[in-house]
Formats: structure tokens, C-alpha cells, sequence
């Protein structure tokens, strides 16, 4: 029989000032989850079974680690199966609230994410914590800076679902056009005239675009003098980039704003802030999410201080429910208080860097070896180079670059043909070059040609 009793609600709701009170916090969610996973999660209760555990297995939250991580690919292979069987629990635990999507694919097919009532609430709290965290107070008033997308991805109506949570008001800018069938959307002009008006305090968006909007609102000699934080997330923002952006804001006006990154995921619906700059990312609802950095090898955790992968552990959830689920970056965490604020919660202390086969391009996770496979079948032995690169060499801010160099003669059928598989399999449309024979040939002796080359550098 699961126990629903609810969390206590002083427990469930942000970063804790005591580390006692939120171990206890995570223990009764933890117990909560794994009774939940053992009864209904199809996924897990098979693999469990499996390694031949029980729920008697799991006491605490120390038997966590007996859990094998889950990989992106374990999760995208089976969506479906990592949704809890909700049939008799309480109606807000059943009922589906919304979908979003993980941008990771392997085939051009997003992942669904299924949250419940119950989980969409907890959401909201989730992002009422990352405001609080970040320094938003109720005279503040949120430029949304997102696109829509063609699928639901967590970013551009989560802003509205923050504002909403703290009651502030949000302007949504809308650049960009989702789809050819409609005539939403604004170009940049149009974008940086509503941000204007708006008056806004905060800025909210992916870095590359809110770099452009602030360049190009320089040079129409806009004044934003009101623009205090700008909250960036989707793409990993450089130190050297951060420098550039506050360049940027200088030219309208707002040179004291203060930029605050975000290490976010479609899998934790938010993400982790920063409370100042440099204090780490924190997790802004430890009595539900629990992060591990774990040895990627054996997935056993790894002390504080040391660098390993980071897992992702859903505490309090009733839609998709993910266990030890590794997010595919590296970084290195810290429990202990914020010198900063004193939030007492896990805080990755150094910017997280991608490790797995997945990369991020033009905010899209995309699989490089999907793509080799793709195009090898189509083109044979016909030598080829796909390549991601800034669109402005060393400037990460000027967005990203997927570039198809083919060997040989070229011709527009050729070109349109291949721009077109490849953004099906990866939703990101390439640019296609035709160059000389041999012009891709292996530079030095007995190396392999590569076909994939990711000219961005460490992030
Ligand atoms: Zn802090």
C-alpha cells in the first residue's frame, strides 16, 4: 500500500538552512518514491527485479547507489516505461497536466516527459524557489526572451509558470516563427522594440540570442537602464562570454545587471541557479531532486569536491520518474552551506561540462555518431566532414554553425536532399559545401578521417 501522506509542506518547498532537516526531508520522499517505483514504475521494477532487489533492499537513501544509473539512451528507448501506473492514487497524482520534450534525439523524435498535477504544482515551487534563489521580488518584471518551439520543451512556458509562482508580471517577446502555419512570432526589430516598452527588470533567455537582442538594441540607441538580472540558460556560458554580455548590457544603459547562469533540464523541469555569480549552481528543490556526482565508470558516488558525473534522482514525482539518471554532464558538487546565501542543498561548484555522446547545437541535443550512420548509408564511401562551430570563430555568443563539407562536384538537388535528412534526424538544419577531392583527406600519416568534428572547444 503507498503511503501518500503529504511532505510536510515547510519541507518541501526550497534550499534548507540545516543539513539534519533535509536529510530527513529526502528520506521521507525517498521511501515515498520507492514504494511508488516497486508497485508502478515498469521500468525500474523489472530492472530491479532483475538484480534481484527488494524493496526491503532499499532502507535509506545510503542504498541509493544500488540503483544502476539510467543513460538518455535507456530512457529514450522506452519513454513510456518510465511513467508511474497511477490508477488509485489520489486524482492530482493521475491526471496528466502536460508533456514537454527533451531535445535529445536519436532518430529526429523528441522524448516525452509526462508530468502529473501533482508534479506540475512541485513544479511551481520548483521555479518560485529558482526565482527566490536568484534575487526576484515582486517589483520585478520578466522579459521572456524563448521561442516557441514546434514541441513544448520546458523553457519558453516555464517563465510564464515562474512568474505565475511569485506573481509577478512577464511579457513574452515571442521572436521567431514556430511554424510555417501560423504567423506568430516577432523579428528581432520587433523583439527588442516590446523590451523597450516592457520596461522589463529581467531578461530571460538562451545567451546567443539575448546577446543579439542587446547588440542590436545598442545600435538603435534603446535605453534600458531598468534591466537588473538577466538569467541565461540552454547553452554553457564562458566566463569570456559573460564578460562580453556585460559589454553588451553596458551599451544599453544596464552595465551594473547581474548575469546569472542556469544549468537546467528538461528532466528536472528548471534548473539549477546560481544565487551571485561564481557561487555555484544550486539545486533549488533538494527534498525532491537529489544530485550525485558519481565515477561514470561504476557509478558508485564520488566524495564531495571530486569530479564525476552528474545523476539526477527524482524524489517526489508521479509522471516520469527517473532514478540515478545521468544528465551527461561532468562537474563537481558541494553540500556544504552557500558562503554566498547559506542554503544548505547540493551545489555544482564547477561549470558542468558534456561528457557523453550527446552535444548540444544551436540549443538542440544531437547525436553525432546518428548522423554518421545516416549519412554513410546515403553517401557511401563519398568523403564527408560534418563540423559545429561558432558562426564567429572564438565568439560563443554568435550562436552555432552544423556545416556539411562534401567531396567532390555539387549540385542543388544533392544539397537540398542532404539539409533535409539532416534535419529531420536532428532538428537542426545544416549549411552543405561542396569542396575539391581530397580536400577532406586524413592530414596525417595512418590517422582515421574523422567525420564528425566539434570545432567549438571546452565550453
Ligand atoms: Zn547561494
Amino acid at each position: 500500500m503507498t503511503d501518500t501522506t503529504p511532505l510536510k509542506p515547510h519541507l518541501a518547498a526550497g534550499p534548507f538552512s540545516d543539513a539534519s532537516q533535509l536529510q530527513a526531508a529526502r528520506e521521507q520522499a525517498f521511501a515515498q518514491t520507492m514504494d511508488l517505483v516497486f508497485e508502478r514504475h515498469p521500468y525500474y521494477r523489472e530492472r530491479l527485479a532483475e538484480l534481484g532487489l527488494k524493496r526491503s533492499d532499499f532502507a535509506s537513501l545510503s542504498d541509493l547507489p544500488r540503483v544502476p544509473l539510467t543513460s538518455k539512451a535507456d530512457y529514450m528507448a522506452a519513454p513510456e516505461r518510465f511513467v508511474l501506473e497511477s490508477q488509485g492514487l489520489p486524482l492530482e497524482m493521475q491526471t496528466v497536466w502536460d508533456t514537454m520534450y527533451t531535445t535529445g534525439s536519436t532518430a529526429g523524435r523528441p522524448t516525452p516527459f509526462v508530468s502529473t498535477s501533482y508534479d506540475f504544482f512541485n513544479t511551481l515551487e520548483l521555479q518560485r524557489s529558482m526565482l527566490l534563489l536568484r534575487g526576484v521580488t515582486p517589483q520585478d518584471l520578466i522579459a521572456n526572451l524563448f521561442p516557441l518551439t514546434p514541441t513544448p520543451h520546458g523553457a519558453w512556458i516555464r517563465v510564464l509558470h515562474a512568474a505565475a509562482s511569485l506573481n509577478i508580471p512577464v511579457v513574452c517577446a515571442m521572436p521567431g516563427n514556430p511554424s510555417p502555419y501560423f504567423g506568430l512570432g516577432n523579428a528581432l526589430d520587433e523583439v527588442v522594440a516590446l523590451v523597450g516598452r516592457s520596461q522589463a527588470t529581467i531578461l530571460w533567455g538562451v545567451p546567443s540570442y539575448i546577446q543579439r537582442t542587446l547588440l542590436r538594441a545598442a545600435e538603435l540607441g534603446q535605453r534600458w537602464p531598468k534591466v537588473r538580472k538577466v538569467f541565461v540558460t540552454g547553452e554553457a556560458l564562458a566566463e569570456s562570454a559573460r564578460t562580453q554580455m556585460q559589454q553588451a548590457l553596458q551599451g544599453v544603459g544596464a552595465a551594473s545587471a547581474q548575469i546569472s547562469i542556469s544549468y537546467g533540464a528538461t528532466e528536472m523541469q528548471g534548473g539549477m541557479v546560481e544565487c551571485t555569480p561564481g557561487s555555484g549552481l544550486h539545486n533549488p528543490l533538494p527534498a525532491q531532486l537529489l544530485i550525485e556526482v558519481v565515477d561514470p565508470a561504476s557509478g558508485q558516488p564520488l566524495p564531495d569536491g571530486q569530479t564525476g558525473a552528474v545523476v539526477l534522482t527524482h524524489l517526489n514525482r508521479r509522471g516520469t520518474v527517473l532514478l540515478r539518471y545521468a544528465l551527461g554532464d561532468l562537474s563537481v558538487r558541494s553540500l556544504s552551506p552557500c558562503p554566498a546565501c547559506g542554503a544548505v542543498t547540493d551545489r555544482l561548484v564547477q561549470t558542468p561540462s558534456r561528457h557523453d555522446a550527446l552535444l548540444k547545437v544551436k540549443g538542440m541535443l544531437v547525436h553525432p555518431q546518428a548522423l554518421i550512420d545516416h549519412l554513410d548509408s546515403r553517401l557511401a564511401a563519398r568523403p564527408y566532414l560534418l563540423s559545429v562551430q561558432h558562426v564567429q570563430p572564438g565568439q560563443p555568443l554568435s550562436g552555432d554553425r552544423l556545416l556539411l563539407q562534401l567531396e567532390g562536384e555539387g549540385d542543388a538537388a544533392t544539397q537540398a536532399d542532404l539539409a533535409a535528412r539532416i534535419k529531420a534526424a536532428c532538428g537542426v538544419t545544416p549549411e552543405v559545401e561542396f569542396v575539391p577531392s581530397a580536400a577532406l583527406a586524413p592530414s596525417g600519416a595512418g590517422w582515421k578521417a574523422k567525420k564528425f568534428i566539434d570545432r567549438r572547444g571546452a565550453p
